[in-house]
This record gives structure tokens, C-alpha cells and sequence, in this order.
């Protein structure tokens, strides 16, 4: 990273005047800089700044820390994968996906991931960095900036890493992304998902933001969910659903449970049972997943016969549960599959990893 010149896109409007002063420029230059910030555009490009400061801001720090590297677009249903380059030369990978309600932008987290989840591409290598505030905003503009005239009105945070092992940071971009001056997207518009650490979504919680809180369960008892999920051992289900009820009481928001299914690990018609008493009597909803085929670790989808009966059994016991479509899975759509195709990684390539 860049580390002595500031991420204007970390700042908000207070932070980014104060700076602007800092340099000896008069506070309303703030204001000009900021809207241009969240645009998406560059220095070179803020046209109502006099050159010299210009000169000044590029001496000083960076307005966009991320460029687009890649671009895939899906023949399918128009979903788009970027490749995104940051000032190390790290790249992570963010996805617009776009619904008839609206533009999603999933975004990454953190470089990598530690967490090591056996059907994850993202956790191949670990995680490398956190991502800062600044580089995750500059991400969402610079993807708001290509879909215009449309423009983003959802986020979630589903790309690469974990958020809650990125806390400061994560709250740090909510708390930008839905400011005013910034593009205003209100926290019911945006998911965090996460893999489930506890004491984070308590500190989440009382935060009272409004964020929707998803938490990759994947299990509905803890021996599966060992099996493929490490940080199982750490972290009991129960542990993980107190906190999920701490969340709702605190903020009011149901939870959402993701839940890939992988034929002869989780997709049982007694895992649907056991997984329904595990959130009877909580406000939640389901997210089935057709699991993308991870053929190296032998975890491939469960068939749509099975899906179809997990869902019936999980409806007819009374469980909000969908399947979620599948978008963009011609373009490398999984986490992190994008970025390890071209680091030349594969899962084949980590056979032998101890994760
Ligand atoms: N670390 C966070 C967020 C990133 S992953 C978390 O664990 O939730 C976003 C979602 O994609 C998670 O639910 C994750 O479990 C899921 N996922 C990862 N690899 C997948 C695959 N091969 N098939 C289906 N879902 C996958």
C-alpha cells in the first residue's frame, strides 16, 4: 500500500475539510472534492479545481485507490465481475448484479481469507490484508460509475474475506457508504454476511445500524459443520445463533441464514429437520445455495431434486427459505474464483494445504 499518501475515499466530509485546511486550502474545496470522490472520478478529472491544487492533491493522495483490471460480462443475464487492482498490486474481485429491484454490488472485504471454509476459492492462499475503508468506497464508486445512467442501490458484502475479521474498517465504509455526501445507501440496502464470530455480531449489533446480518451456516449441527468449516471449532452453532438472537433483538432485523448445499455433507432430508429446530421460533430466512462444484475437494452441488425437497421439508415446517438463483456462473461468479484463475490457483493447486 501506499501508506504516505491518505485514501481520500476513507474520509468523510468532516475528516476530508480538515485535511483540505491541513494543506492550507480553504474548507469549501472540501465539498467540490468530495462530490467529485464519489463519482468515481480522478484528480485530472475534478474540473472545477485550479490546477495548482490539483498538483497539490495528487502530491498528497489518492483519489481512486482501486482501477478496474478485468471486466467480465455474463451473455446470460448481464451480471459483471471486476477484477480490481489496489496500490500494492493486490487484486480483489467485486460483482454488479442487477435485479428488476435494483443494482447489487457484492464487494470483498479483505485480500484473501483466513477463515478456510473447504468450498471457499477465496481462502486458497489465506488472507493477505485487510482492505481499508477507503479502497472498499472507492470500489463501490468506481462500479457506480460504470452502470450509469443506473446506478447502485444495494451492497453486500459477500466478496472475498471475512468482515467481522476486518471490524474497524467494515464499520468504518457502513458508516461512509450511507452518509449523505457520500451515496446515501441506507443500511437496510446493504448485507453483511459472515461466517459467524460471535462476539462481533454482538459489537455489530450495538452498533443498532440496520445492516441485514447473514450468516453462512452451511450445517445444522456442529459435527458438518466441522467438516467444512473450520472455524467451527472455535465456534459452537449455538454460540453463533445466540449472537445472530442478540443481533435481532438489538437491531429489529430478521437474520439470514445462507446455507449451500453439498450432495452427501449437509443435504439430508434430517439436516433440513434439524436445521428447522434450530431456528424455530426466530425471525429468520433461508438462503439456499447451489453450491459452485468445488470437484478438486469432491463437494459438488446436491442435485435439484435434492435442493427441491430441502426446501419443501424446510417450508413445510414452517421456515422462510428460498433458493437463491444463480447469476453470472459463466464469468467465474464464486468467491474468489475470478482472482485465483488468474494467479494461475486453482483448488488443485492446494491439495496438500493443511486448510
Ligand atoms: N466470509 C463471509 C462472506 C464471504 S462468502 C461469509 O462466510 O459469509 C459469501 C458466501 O458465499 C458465503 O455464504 C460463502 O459460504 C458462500 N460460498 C463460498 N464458496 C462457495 C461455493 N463454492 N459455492 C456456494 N457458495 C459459496
Amino acid at each position: 500500500m501506499n501508506t504516505d499518501k491518505k485514501q481520500l475515499t476513507g474520509f468523510d466530509l468532516k475528516q476530508l475539510t480538515q485535511w483540505i485546511k491541513e494543506l492550507g486550502e480553504p474548507a469549501f474545496r472540501a465539498k467540490q472534492v468530495m462530490e467529485w470522490l464519489v463519482k468515481g472520478y480522478d484528480f485530472n478529472e475534478m474540473r472545477n479545481l485550479p490546477a495548482d491544487l490539483i498538483v497539490k492533491l495528487q502530491n498528497n493522495a489518492v483519489a481512486q485507490p482501486a482501477t478496474v483490471l478485468e471486466r467480465h460480462v455474463s451473455k446470460n443475464d448481464g451480471t459483471e465481475k471486476l477484477l480490481f487492482n489496489l496500490d500494492d498490486s493486490h487484486t480483489v474481485e467485486g460483482v454488479v448484479m442487477r435485479y428488476k429491484h435494483g443494482i447489487t454490488f457484492c464487494l470483498s472485504t479483505q485480500v484473501g481469507c483466513a477463515m478456510g471454509c473447504a468450498f471457499c476459492a477465496s481462502t486458497l492462499q489465506g488472507r493477505l490484508r485487510n482492505l481499508t475503508a477507503g479502497e472498499m468506497t472507492g470500489m463501490v464508486y468506481l462500479a457506480n460509475r460504470m452502470v450509469k445512467p443506473d446506478s447502485i442501490s444495494n451492497i453486500v458484502l459477500m466478496g472475498s474475506g471475512e468482515p467481522l475479521d476486518n471490524y474497524d474498517e467494515v464499520l468504518a465504509f457502513l458508516r461512509l457508504i450511507s452518509s449523505k455526501e457520500s451515496l446515501n445507501i441506507g443500511a437496510r440496502h446493504i448485507s453483511l454476511s459472515t461466517c459467524g464470530l460471535p462476539d462481533k455480531i454482538r459489537a455489530l449489533a450495538d452498533e443498532k445500524m440496520q445492516v441485514t446480518l447473514s450468516v453462512s451456516l452451511h450445517a445444522s449441527n456442529d459435527e458438518v459443520r466441522k467438516q467444512i468449516m473450520p472455524i467451527a471449532k472455535t465456534h459452537s452453532i449455538k454460540s453463533v445463533l445466540d449472537a445472530a438472537k442478540y443481533y435481532l433483538e438489538q437491531t429489529g432485523r430478521r437474520v439470514v441464514f445462507e446455507y449451500a448445499l453439498i450432495q452427501g455433507i449437509n443435504d439430508h432430508i434430517d439436516h433440513a429437520r434439524e436445521l428447522a429446530s434450530l431456528l424455530r421460533g426466530m425471525q429468520s430466512h433461508v438462503n439456499l445455495i447451489p453450491l459452485n462444484d468445488v470437484k478438486e475437494r469432491n463437494l459438488r452441488a446436491s442435485t435439484k431434486a435434492q435442493v427441491e425437497a430441502f426446501l419443501s421439508e424446510l417450508t413445510r415446517l414452517k421456515i422462510s427459505a428460498t433458493v437463491r438463483r444463480q447469476l453470472g456462473d459463466d464469468i467465474f461468479g464464486a468467491c474468489g474464483q475470478l482472482r485465483a484463475k488468474r494467479l494461475g490457483t486453482s483448488f488443485a493447486d492446494s491439495a496438500g494445504d493443511e486448510r
